[in-house]
């Protein structure tokens, strides 16, 4: 089977397929005995769901823990309590009065459409643990336990199924569905596991079949032979023995320097920046401390949270985006105004910031207060600015709040188009390629099924690209990448070639890219930006940039 790398590295291990159906109960489904006690049976189920989804939000924290709290108080909902009572009274059983009462609200979520019609997935799955306890069978779940590592196979994984896991139980993620940077992919790269996504027909893989995925290529092979499995480790530590004999700032084969730095956004991606040799943080996406709140961190929690960052890179330089919600990162404290209908194209970002100029206060605060007494270098930049005067208006609250480096991401095609207004107000500005592709393709970054369109190799995202980083050398301003572009070994090297001057990305990528660069030259870079910017496709593009980037096959990469 084939599908999208999106982590790289080789994994070897038992299948474990993600139970996703439990199916549904059948229609006129009675019980025997007395209705005090399925009613009592019922609600111990609900019960139990609730307490297991709220101690894994605790186990997870983080993004996960939202999600997670959010189905618990769906299982704990007395509304559905009555409805579940009321259908016991009239002779339906415990799991078919469940079915029947989730399914009233599941309509409602439908209906209502948008972020509240993509929550019914949630109330599902709270449907389906309920019936499975009281079926007795196996919980939809991932076992956080196993002898041997396991290879997860899944139709899509939400963040709350990744967030438990650790590589230590978990030899390789493969899905179906999801797209390379959806934010899902982002928190199982953060684990440093190999995983591959959009793979069609994983989720026909037997369970407990030998799976062997390589997350660099993106293939998943069934019953590997113990050669095949040796011979691909084999490769796999020639590969990671070469990139791991690179050390040091990054820099071009000729000196040219490229600051290399981490992805960060909880505190436990700090260790992995630090050991993989990060120069600093050029993406610090604080959204995460705010995702499970009900109200905003106070001031002080937020200073303490920034400043643990800034410590950890003294003399370094640290980006830090400022709340990028909305969208796929919904706060329940900053609702944005009406109903969106397509909330990535919404309220989101520095837009629903302007809209609460307290919470901003108090962030660009934060941030003013932790960087005092740290040796850090404090940047801080906007997501989805789209206009030259929404980043003036920015700068200006930066500048107001003590606050000396202000950047924006671009990250909308307007910015990118007129970067050099954009540049000529801000001290810097950095690429998020992520929802640049998004936005440029029109191509939702969740759905796995347009994954080519999300393809950051596209000629004409490099055309974006090499447009906003012309722009900022023009005016003399830094211009970095911070999309999931820039952890591509190959990618990293035509972006220097583009001209943007610093990487940012998962920290377990950077060993890989810092080889990468050590083994071009700053021309042969050139080279190959400009042939990958010559292609029509995405495939033709990087095709046309390896003939140009000899030294990476030398390091199997
Ligand atoms: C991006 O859009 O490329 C980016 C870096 O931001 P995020 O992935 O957090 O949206
Ligand atoms: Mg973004």
């Amino acid at each position: 089977m084939k599908g999208v790398g999106v982590s790289p590295g080789i994994g070897h291990g038992p299948a474990y397929v993600l139970a996703t159906v439990v199916p549904e109960p059948p229609e006129g489904l009675t019980y025997d005995g007395d209705a005090d006690d399925e009613k009592a049976r019922a609600q111990a189920a609900l019960q139990q769901v609730a307490g297991a989804l709220e101690s894994r939000g605790h186990q997870a924290g983080g993004e996960a823990r939202s999600i997670l709290q959010a189905q618990a108080l769906m299982a704990a909902d007395p509304g559905l309590a009555v409805g579940v009572k009321s259908l016991i009274d009239r002779g339906v059983a415990a799991p078919r009065a469940i079915y029947e009462a989730f399914e009233k609200y599941r309509e409602m979520l439908i209906g209502a459409g948008g972020y509240l019609g993509g929550r019914a997935a949630d109330l599902d799955d709270v449907r389906d643990r309920a019936i499975a306890l009281l079926t007795g069978q196996p919980l939809p779940g991932v076992p956080s336990e196993a002898a041997e590592p396991y290879v997860l196979v899944a139709r899509d994984l939400a963040p709350a199924d990744t967030a438990v896991l650790s590589k230590d139980v978990v030899a390789a993620f493969v899905t179906e569905e999801g797209g390379p940077t959806s934010h899902t992919a982002i928190l199982a790269r953060a684990l440093g596991v190999p995983a591959v996504v959009a793979c069609p027909g994983a989720t026909t893989i037997p369970p407990g079949a030998s799976v062997l995925v390589d997350g660099t290529s993106g293939e998943v092979r069934l019953a590997p032979s113990e050669d095949d499995v040796a011979e691909a480790e084999h490769a796999a530590s020639i590969r990671q023995a070469a990139v791991d004999a690179t050390r040091g700032p990054g820099r071009t084969r000729d000196g040219f320097p490229v600051a290399l730095l981490a992805n960060v956004g909880r505190p436990a991606d700090l260790d992995p920046a630090l050991a993989n040799g990060a120069e600093g943080v050029g993406l610090y996406r604080t959204e995460l401390l705010f995702l499970d709140r009900a109200e905003a961190p106070s001031l002080e929690e937020q200073e303490a949270a920034y400043r643990a960052v800034l410590e950890s890179f003294p003399g370094g330089k640290v980006v830090v985006r400022t709340l990028d919600a909305g969208a796929d990162k919904p706060l329940r404290f900053l609702p944005a105004s009406g109903g969106e209908p397509n909330p990535a194209l919404g309220e989101r970002g520095l837009r629903l910031f302007r809209a609460f100029p307290d919470v901003m206060a108090s962030q660009l605060a934060a941030l003013a207060a932790a960087v005092v007494g740290t040796e850090a270098e404090l940047q801080v930049m906007a997501p989805m600015v789209a206009t030259a005067e929404e980043a003036r208006w920015f700068v200006n609250a930066c500048r107001t709040a003590g606050l000396d480096s202000a950047g924006v991401m671009i990250e909308i095609p307007a910015a990118a188009l007129r970067a050099e207004s954009l540049v000529t107000v801000a001290d810097f500005v950095s690429i998020g390629t992520n929802d640049l592709a998004q936005y440029t393709f029109a191509a939702d970054r969740q759905l796995g099924a347009l994954t080519a369109l999300q393809d950051p190799w596209q000629p004409v995202l490099l055309d974006l690209v090499a447009g906003t980083a012309t722009a900022a050398s023009d005016n003399g301003k830094p211009c970095g990448v911070c999309g999931e572009a820039a952890a591509d070994p190959e990618l990293a090297c035509v972006l220097v070639g583009l001209g943007v001057t610093s990487l940012s990305m998962n920290a377990h990528a950077l060993p890989a890219v810092r080889a990468a660069l050590a083994a071009s030259t700053l021309g042969d870079c050139q080279l190959a930006a400009q042939a990958a910017r010559a292609a029509t496709t995405a495939a033709h593009a990087r095709a046309a940039a390896r003939a140009y980037l000899p030294g990476l096959a030398d390091l199997g990469l």
